[in-house]
């Protein structure tokens, strides 16, 4: 009942050449109609990304987002300006946000509820570090994590588990890791909006997921897509995993 969602987090790669040769290259192949498929280019390549997506079965979207819609906050984008060169979605509160460049639990609930004010939808990023996860703390971090998230609109919310260790490492978390936090997140958020609300929002998984392995992830009960860095650079790898969630979503196995 949850349409698995594929999504691309490039991060800092690809200027507008690349992000148009990918695309073209991704659209020449027969994108399955089961599965949502985003792409989320670096600022400079949204123009002509969504140029050529809009109206295919790719969508679009940024890879952050400020919480006030103008003034002085020099180097930032606001969700209007997203939303004026056609942006559907946003991902928010990434571990590399986190990490690198002081954003908080306040900070990204901020940004989530500005793209949703402007109707974007908002993948939401969440995840245990390597130190917490020895420390016997995971789930106390996701509680933290998504503590205050029952301020958002949870129709128009996806909810991304990375565990931070597993990001750009190769090491991914294991079916049973994954499945255990996954089911954690959906009773929070049933905490949060209801049981209903909670069983439609997708959580998707991320961490060094890649052709080799998102059968076995993408097939978990709890686990309704993946939020992709490495692996969606590479046209090919992306369209694997996009057909690997296909056949997950009907049920079949590779
Ligand atoms: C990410 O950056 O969200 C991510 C999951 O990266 P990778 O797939 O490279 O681990």
């Amino acid at each position: 009942m949850r349409t698995p969602l594929i999504a691309g987090n490039w991060k800092m790669h690809k200027g507008v050449a690349e992000t148009t040769g990918y695309l073209e290259e991704l659209l020449a192949e027969d994108v399955p109609t089961t599965v949502d498929v985003l792409c989320c280019p670096p600022f400079t390549a949204l123009p002509a990304a969504t140029m050529i997506a809009t109206g295919s079965a790719v969508h679009i979207g940024a890879q952050n987002v400020h919480w006030e819609s103008t003034g002085a906050f020099t180097g930032e984008i606001a969700a209007p300006m997203l939303v004026e060169i056609g942006i559907t979605w946003v991902i928010v509160g990434h571990s590399e946000r986190r990490t690198l460049f002081g954003e908080t639990d306040a900070t990204a609930l901020a940004r989530a509820k500005a793209a949703q004010a402007a109707s974007l939808e908002v993948i939401y990023c969440i995840g245990e570090s390597l130190e917490e996860r020895d420390a016997g703390a995971t789930f106390a971090v996701l509680e933290r994590q998504t503590e205050a998230l029952g301020e958002l609109d949870p129709t128009h919310l996806v909810l991304a588990y990375e565990p931070v260790w597993a990001i750009g490492t190769g090491r991914t978390a294991t079916a049973a890791q994954a499945q255990e936090a996954h089911a954690f997140l959906r009773l929070r958020l049933a905490a949060l909006f209801g049981g209903e609300a909670a069983a439609a929002i997708r959580i998707l998984y991320g961490g060094s997921l890649k052709p080799d392995n998102a059968n076995e992830l993408l097939r978990l009960a709890d686990v309704d897509g993946g939020l992709i860095g490495g692996a969606s650079l590479d046209v090919r790898s992306f369209s694997a995993i996009i057909r690997a969630a296909a056949v997950c979503a009907a049920g079949d196995t590779l």
